[in-house]
């Protein structure tokens, strides 16, 4: 099971202005076939259908571990694009029977306005639904990280055609950060590949050829060791010294295990857009409402 902390993995800029065409393009990072929904999942179905955990404990916390992670990723993803939204208001007076949201028939995903509150959705760039069968799981331990290898290399892929598209804040701190932790899950999964198999796959690493180093927006994510450390997000999921150990070619400096999750950033909290009845055409009624039932019971 589960616990949920309200931070993201790590502080977000809110853009001065808004970039709808970013906030597109990110979303192929959230529902493509190669986004954080499928990392997720991946991993989250190949551990829950994992057998012998105890004998291949390990490989298993491994996979478990990095799930964990990945659920933290898509929160990434959805603070991205809703940075990116931010400020994208509707305009003009409502009540006349004018169409006030017309300036959003502009919009790049108009699902994101009509349906979504003006936010991120669970599909590609294009607007199509993520999908189950993204989703390998073999049951087969080599094919499945094999598999996995390549999927993180694919996200790689992805992540650095939409940093070349946008330099958004919002957009660049999120890959900044994630390519570092990227290149962390396709190292570990290259490092417990060679471990069963012999084979060096760590020695293709990074695909495609651009260090994280040569990234602006990773350099004070390295400086703080990001490409060194895997976290051990609880207790029940340890053992991860057996494969994520030695140092870090970019560096030479060692691997890290961290007991625990990232300490992260702050959760941002945007406005409300009454023009778009979020949370409420009226939202002083709503605060109000609440504010009441805190005091209720007891709260201030
Ligand atoms: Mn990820
Ligand atoms: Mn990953």
């Amino acid at each position: 099971m589960f616990v949920r902390i309200d931070r993201l993995q790590v502080d977000m800029p809110i853009p001065k202005d808004p970039d709808p065409r970013a906030a597109a393009a990110v979303q192929e990072l959230m529902g493509g076939r190669f986004g954080e929904m499928s990392t997720l999942m991946n991993y989250m179905f190949q551990s829950y259908n994992f057998r012998n955990k105890q004998k291949l404990r390990p490989y298993y916390s491994l996979i478990s571990n990095i799930a964990t992670e990945e659920l933290g990723h898509v929160e990434l993803i959805a603070a991205a694009v809703n940075g990116c939204l931010y400020g994208q208001e509707p305009q003009g007076d409502m009540t006349e029977g004018k169409a006030s949201m017309e300036s959003l028939l502009d919009m790049p995903l108009m699902a994101q306005h009509i349906m979504f509150g003006q936010g991120a959705m669970p599909t590609d760039s294009r607007g199509e639904g993520w999908n189950g069968s993204y989703v390998f799981n073999s049951g087969n331990l080599i094919l499945d990280l094999l598999h996995n290898f390549f999927l993180e290399n694919g996200a790689r892929t992805a992540k650095l055609r939409v940093y070349q598209m946008t330099d958004n804040p919002a957009a660049r701190q999120m890959l900044g950060y994630l390519f570092t932790r990227g290149g962390v899950h396709a190292r570990a999964y290259a490092l417990a590949l060679k471990q069963l198999t012999g084979v060096e796959m760590d020695k293709m690493l990074p695909i495609p050829k651009i260090g994280d180093i040569q990234i602006p927006e990773s350099k004070p994510f390295m400086d703080d060791g990001y490409h060194r450390k895997v976290y051990h997000f609880s207790k029940d999921y340890g053992d991860l010294k057996y494969i994520w150990n030695g140092v870090h070619p970019d560096d030479g400096l060692p691997l890290e295990i961290v007991e625990g999750p990232p300490e992260g950033g702050k959760m941002n909290d945007l406005e409300g857009i009454s023009e778009a009845f979020n949370p409420e055409y009226t939202k002083e009624e709503i605060f109000e409402m609440a504010q009441k039932l805190y005091k209720a019971a007891g709260g201030s």
